[in-house]
């Protein structure tokens, strides 16, 4: 199954797919964490990004479109995939379009203000990119428990240095959040109308939304 996860920064797309590859057997792709790993091994393509990423802006098409196309060649992706953060724009969606034929949009629904709590409190990890969130957030039906490390500052899976992406701080946020709605926020309505998005209402953590996740998948996986 060939899966795109949509939503606005900090709705929870990195953590969502990353539960579900155990689940589905598919990679999950994400061009953020892509491109982290190429600015930690302070790649020439990590070199060319960095300051946009800190920034909160969107790295080229061209750039991003060529390193997605890269990746979703491998042979692990070839009998499906969960994309995370891409495609972020319309020129991104035609380059996708034209790479493959994705199955699902999963639209993921949260409103600011929780988003914005949520970034603030989001750390990962520098080694493995294991998402945590330092948040508990009971307000408006919508019930997150924190997602905290059993050892603090230290990754469950992999025991790396648990850090705030600069690009979470809060100057950056609201700038990316502006992004997410001039340039990305228009995918919904492309993707609707091809009959292929789903939109799902984030109420609680991953306990919750995994499976709620899942039975979205199955209403059209035969
Ligand atoms: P989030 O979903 O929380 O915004 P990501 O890890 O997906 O975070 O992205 C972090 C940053 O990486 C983005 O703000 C942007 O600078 C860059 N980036 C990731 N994916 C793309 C993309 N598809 N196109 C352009 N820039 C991207
Ligand atoms: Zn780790």
């Amino acid at each position: 199954m060939k899966i795109v996860f949509l939503g606005p920064p900090g709705s929870g797309k990195g953590t969502y797919s990353s539960r579900l590859v155990p689940k589905l057997g598919i990679p999950h792709i994400s061009t953020g964490d892509l491109f982290r790993e190429n600015i930690k091994n302070e790649t020439a393509l990590g070199k060319k990004v960095k300051e946009i990423i800190d920034a909160g802006k969107l790295v080229p098409d061209e750039v991003t479109a060529e390193m997605l196309k890269e990746r979703i060649e491998k042979p692990d992706a070839k009998k499906g995939f969960i994309l995370d953060g891409f495609p972020r724009t319309m020129s991104q969606v035609e380059a996708l379009d034209k790479l493959t034929k994705i199955d699902i949009v999963i639209n993921l629904i949260l409103p600011d203000h929780i988003l914005i709590k949520k970034i603030a409190a989001r750390r990962q990890c520098r080694k493995c990119g294991d998402i945590y969130n330092l948040a508990d957030i009971n307000e408006d039906g919508i019930h997150m428990p924190p997602l905290l490390p059993k050892v603090e500052g230290k990754c469950d899976k992999c025991g790396g240095e648990i850090y705030q992406r600069d690009d979470d701080k809060e100057e950056i946020v609201m700038s990316r959040l502006d992004v997410y709605k001039k340039q990305t926020a228009p995918l919904i309505e492309y993707y609707r109308g091809k009959n292929l998005l789903k939109d799902v209402p984030v109420v609680g953590g991953p306990d919750i939304m995994v499976p709620n996740i899942i039975k979205v998948l199955e209403t059209i996986s035969s």
